[in-house]
């Protein structure tokens, strides 16, 4: 080995690469929003973020919610509708737009009027609202890979079946 590989495999045996193929993953259906289908490609322990991929219908919609940490996104498919969508003072996202949500932003319901695909991380976790702000559930990493697991747990029998 020379000396630059010793040192360099020396220093990254320190660190863990995460790397996730996630054409080989399935999609999870979000059980908090129909039509909506997502894959967990990290969380932390550390820092209680989140990224994921999601796919949403056209129609489908996430539910009045706020940031407890902020978020970002970047959009690789369709068209989201943010607050009502550009038209009404919102922000409509299209594809190859990336967004930044401030911790403590509230978004109404978040529309996507075509089938969509997106990125998204968030830096914390997601407080679902009513439309008087009381607290309905609280969606945080830990969450967030407990509705994978339930969500693969599920997919395995009919995968069974399927064979
Ligand atoms: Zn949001």
């Amino acid at each position: 080995m020379s000396n630059k590989t010793s040192r360099d495999s020396e220093n990254n045996a320190k660190f863990r690469d995460v790397y996730v193929h996630t054409d080989g993953m399935p999609w999870i259906p979000d059980p908090f929003s129909k039509g909506i289908w997502f894959k967990v490609l990290r969380t932390s322990a550390e820092t209680g973020a989140w990224t994921v991929l999601f796919k949403c219908e056209k129609g489908s919609a996430f539910a009045r919610h706020q940031h407890l940490g902020a978020g970002e996104y970047f959009m690789l498919s369709g068209k989201t509708e943010v607050r009502g969508g550009v038209q009404n003072g919102g922000i409509t996202a299209c594809a190859g737009d990336y967004g930044y949500e401030p911790s403590g932003v509230i978004h109404d319901s978040t529309c996507f009027v075509e089938d969509s695909m997106f990125l998204f991380t968030n830096y914390g976790p997601l407080k679902f609202i009513d439309d008087d702000d009381n607290t309905l559930f609280v969606v945080d990493w830990l969450t967030v890979r407990a509705i994978e697991a339930q969500g693969l747990a599920n997919l395995a029998p009919a995968a069974a079946a399927a064979e």
